[in-house]
């Protein structure tokens, strides 16, 4: 049954502020059970909030994130865009020359029209794993897991309804 999450960006930064010690806390509840069980009370709640949320009626994180790309994605998005992959690169892509990272850098996505995707079924790994709540290992995830929950609101509510199940 589909729940009534509230997605309105501005609410959801308001109320994360307001929860910064809470958040903190979490870690503590977190540490009673073991990854295995967090995991799978966190897929199965994560599952019900994306079934509620519509997100081509938020495309936050389209908005402003900068997603990873691997090597060979590079040359097909140049390819959809039509342009040679060291124009497309020049352009679009900045690269962490450290850590050997490659991103998309515009902001918002060069991809993105209003709130759609364009090139949805051959978007990026890392875009089509946004927000990243099906990896395991949540509980030591934590951290950056809540880089997202000012940001994305499935992670918000997500996160929220976690908390009412470990905390009840
Ligand atoms: S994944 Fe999160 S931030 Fe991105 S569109 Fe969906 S709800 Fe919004
Ligand atoms: S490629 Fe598509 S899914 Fe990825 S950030 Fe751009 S618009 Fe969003």
């Amino acid at each position: 049954m589909k729940k009534d999450f509230f997605i309105d960006i501005a609410q959801i930064k308001q109320k994360s502020k307001s929860k910064a010690i809470e958040n903190q806390e979490l870690k503590k509840y977190l540490s009673v059970f073991s990854s295995t069980e967090i995991d799978q009370k966190v897929f199965a709640i994560a599952a019900e909030v994306s079934a509620s949320i519509d997100c081509l009626a938020c495309a936050n994180c389209c908005k402003n994130l900068e997603p990873e790309l691997k090597k060979e994605e590079i040359s097909h998005l140049a390819n959809l865009k039509g342009m040679e992959a060291a124009d497309f690169a020049q352009e679009y892509i900045h690269s962490d020359l450290v850590e050997d990272i490659d991103f998309l850098k515009q902001k918002p996505c060069v991809f993105l029209a209003d709130k759609a995707c364009t090139i949805y079924a051959e978007r990026p790994f890392s875009c089509a794993d946004y927000p990243h709540l099906y990896k395991p290992y949540f509980k030591y995830r934590l951290k950056s897991i809540l880089r997202n929950y000012e940001l994305c609101p499935i992670v918000f509510h997500t996160v929220e309804e976690l908390k009412v199940h470990l905390m009840k």
